[in-house]
């Protein structure tokens, strides 16, 4: 895997095989969402021929062991992030719903009016709108955290927004549209010395870096599987077992209560609380093999792999006139965003660069990359983003900034 030019794995995933418009299909959207390997296909096919059964309080034999593969995998991705206990994983939708369900939750125990939370100018449309929303609701007020010059986090400015009434603070591990890691170990101690807890939107990092939420000592962590070679309709929210106990439940219905009278209900424990209704086992058993396919691949060999890629496509893009890559500053993970300008310094527009790729059997994704904040800052309407997996090669960088420069010239 260490060797940039490997096609190590990619057999593993047959939807790579194919043409589209005639041409070899290179796929280049990974941060939107990854493609599955064979073994997370097998598992749902082997899911619903075997074993389908509604999981928890079932007696028979299928549903017995339903529940068995469930909570197995809860085990895996706990140990797969590092948690200390599987009962700190609770099962999401995705990132998403992850972070409106710590908004609610956590908002409706601890924010109060005035109070403030902290988000970074960088930040996914999913890590700013359900705290815009939880503020409007308490009368609370959302801090951003400015950006450097590089278009890094400024710690220094970080710091001066702390103060008294800070009640949490969330940031992206990685940017999903600039692939900087963020510097959140240092985010998370300077919070902690305020006795701010902090959520860790790892959308974009537990798919391409080792992730440890113990070494973090971050209160909370989100992912959605589906970037992370996983199955669509499920991620995970993180929270370490001494915040989650003290948080009300998200919704209600069954799994989560422990018992319902007309007189009143009572809460299930830890994770089942905060996980009404029938959950997606067989999402979390496929995940499960994802998360271990990963492992059996290498994720420090996968991070390698990608950042390697990342600095080959950098560095031919640097060679195209008039290209503006966001942003330099490293470290990186395998996202590439950039902006072409013609002769006359006028912006080719992303759409139409992304329409001609897509010509040409390239997938990339343009636009704002749900982060217009950040589009905001760089006055731009949107950048064409490229994002790397482990399946990917040089070769396809190399026909990418071909069609690149074909699609120029058409343009230009
Ligand atoms: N945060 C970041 C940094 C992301 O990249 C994404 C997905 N683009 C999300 C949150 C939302 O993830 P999902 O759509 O899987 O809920």
């Amino acid at each position: 895997m260490a060797d940039p030019d490997s096609t190590m794995n990619r057999s593993d995933f047959p939807i790579l095989d194919q043409q589209v418009h005639g041409r070899p299909l290179v796929y280049f959207d990974n941060a939107a969402t990854s493609q599955k390997p064979q073994c997370v296909m097998d598992a749902i096919t082997e899911a619903y021929t075997t074993w389908n059964a509604n999981i928890h309080r079932g007696t028979h034999h299928l549903s017995q062991l339903a529940t068995a593969k469930h909570e197995e995998a809860r085990t895996t991705l706990a140990k797969f992030i590092g948690a200390e206990h599987s009962r700190e994983i609770l099962f999401t939708r995705g990132t998403t719903e992850g972070l409106n369900m710590l908004a609610f939750c956590f908002g409706e125990a601890f924010i109060h009016e005035g109070d403030e939370i902290i988000v970074s100018a960088l930040e996914h449309h999913s890590n700013i709108v359900p705290w815009q929303m939880l503020c409007e609701r308490k009368h609370a007020v959302l801090r951003v955290i400015p950006l450097n010059q590089d278009l890094t986090i400024d710690l220094s400015a970080f710091k001066q927004l702390l103060n008294t009434r800070t009640k949490l603070v969330s940031v992206a591990h990685v940017s999903n549209v600039l692939g900087i890691i963020n510097p959140v170990e240092e985010i998370i101690r300077i919070a902690h010395e305020h006795g701010v807890p902090v959520c860790i939107d790892g959308a974009q990092s537990a798919p391409h870096l080792p992730v440890n939420v113990r070494t973090l000592d971050c209160d909370f962590f989100v992912c959605s599987a589906h970037k992370m070679y996983g199955p669509t309709g499920i991620g995970l929210l993180y929270g370490k077992q001494q915040w989650l106990e003290q948080l009300p439940p998200y919704q209600g219905g069954g799994e989560m209560i422990e018992h319902v009278r007309w007189s009143g209900t009572t809460y299930n424990e830890l994770p089942y609380r905060f996980e009404a209704g029938t959950p997606d086992y067989v999402g979390s058993y496929a995940w499960g093999v994802a998360a271990q396919y990963m492992q059996d691949c290498g994720i420090s060999s996968i991070a390698v792999h990608e950042q390697e890629l990342t600095a080959y496509a950098e560095q031919q893009l640097s060679q195209i006139a008039g290209v503006r890559i966001y942003a330099a500053a490293q470290p990186k993970t395998g996202v590439l965003s950039f902006n072409i300008y013609d002769a006359n310094g006028k912006l080719i527009h992303p759409f139409d660069l992304g329409a001609l790729l897509d010509q040409q059997g390239i997938a990339v994704r343009i636009g704002h990359h749900c982060a217009e904040p950040l589009m905001d800052h760089l006055a731009i309407p949107g950048t064409v983003r490229i994002s790397f997996a482990l399946y990917n090669t040089r070769e396809e960088i190399d026909l990418f900034i071909a069609a690149l420069q074909r699609a120029i010239k058409m343009l230009a």
